[in-house]
């Protein structure tokens, strides 16, 4: 039995609301075996987000106090953006990060979820733009394991329907997942849709149905949570989805290398 969250926030993260420990209790509460904390590390007014000596540490103190009744992993969720591409390299390369999840939350310096982003731009043009900056990423960033929340667009656009049906996209999320594939990284099945109100998991069933005819093979499950109460949410709504698309195993990253895990032998979100 092996309950895992890939996706975890804490006060390292300037919009987490609990604390690491509290995190880590509330895992051990609910019977998660594997934890991996991934808060923020995004540049924002000439620095980054994140005290990386301190975040570590905090990780590696926590986890030897708890190494009885979890595992803890150090993980980081990068905002990639372009114009600090070396500084990010940098940072990775020096701190001992078991997992790496590359996120796009800003295109040319302006954050997705800011009207700003939108205007002017069809719901088509805006979401082309927003998947030509990951395929950009994917082509000229290499130090990732796993790619998240992919459609995350959706979320944010005031159209009547957000919805991104795979076949308006193909060219551009086919070169996405192909160039995910065969660089040997993987993508994030993100539960958080449901908490926002996009019904379903980041990305879509026609994105990871996709992935999959493709020969992806490496998927993560993350709950993002940014609250306690948030961990391990909605997981058992991924894996039926997971199940359903023919989906065998699940992975957790140690040291940057990939753990595959059958889904049927992980549990279920015991969370509703
Ligand atoms: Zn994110
Ligand atoms: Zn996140």
């Amino acid at each position: 039995m092996n309950l895992l969250d890939n996706h975890v926030h804490t006060t390292f993260s300037i919009d987490g609301k609990d604390s690491m420990e509290t995190v880590i209790r509330r895992g051990i509460d609910i019977g998660v075996n594997h934890l991996t904390f991934t808060d923020h590390m995004e540049f924002h007014n000439d620095r980054f987000s994140i005290d990386f000596d301190k975040y570590c540490s905090s990780i590696t103190e926590l986890r030897e106090k708890y190494k009885n009744y979890i595992n803890i992993y150090t993980g980081i969720e990068v905002g990639y953006q372009k114009h600090v591409k070396d500084k990010i390299n940098e940072i990775l390369s020096y701190y001992p990060f078991d997992f790496i999840l590359c996120s796009t939350h800003t295109v040319d310096k302006i954050d997705v979820p800011n009207k700003k982003f939108f205007e002017g731009y069809t719901k088509e043009e805006a979401y082309r733009k927003y998947f030509q900056s990951i395929l950009d990423t994917v082509r000229s960033f290499d130090d990732y394991n796993v790619y998240g929340h992919l459609d995350y667009v959706i979320r944010y656009g005031n159209f009547e329907n957000n919805k991104v049906i795979y076949n308006d996209y193909k060219d551009v999320l086919d070169a996405i997942l192909k160039h995910i594939i065969y660089s040997d990284k993987g993508i994030e099945v993100n539960t958080s849709g449901f908490r926002y109100g996009v019904e379903s998991v980041h990305p879509n069933t026609s994105i990871l149905r996709r992935y999959k005819e493709l020969g992806g093979e490496i998927i993560t499950v993350g709950s993002d949570s940014h609250r306690a109460t948030d961990v391990c949410k909605d997981f058992h709504r991924a894996y039926e989805m997971l199940k359903y698309l023919d989906y065998k195993y699940v992975c957790m990253f140690m040291e940057r290398v990939p753990v595959f895990m059958s889904i049927e032998k992980s549990r279920d979100g015991v969370v509703a």
